[in-house]
């Protein structure tokens, strides 16, 4: 077993891209705080009004304001929950 190599520390910026980056156009829950996927239905909430779409239905709403949340974590005012 191999204990000598150097474990890197993180300041490592050799020909590598950190796709993790904040600030990336990943879109996150505001709920669970965990990334929505492209193709899962999320709900947009905007000006109070939430609003059921997809990333896949509407790539602009990683750049838009307004708060994302996974269907199944958004628990709004619904009659049918
Ligand atoms: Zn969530």
């Amino acid at each position: 077993m191999f204990a000598g190599t150097p474990m890197p520390d993180g300041s490592s910026d050799m020909g590598r891209v950190d796709r993790q980056s904040p600030g990336d156009d990943q879109l996150r829950c505001s709920s669970c705080g965990d990334v929505i996927g492209v193709y899962e239905p999320l709900v947009h909430v905007l000006g109070g009004v939430a609003r059921p779409t997809s990333r896949a239905a509407e790539p602009e709403l990683a750049y838009s304001s307004g708060q994302h949340f996974h269907l199944d974590c958004y628990e709004g005012p619904g009659p049918d929950r």
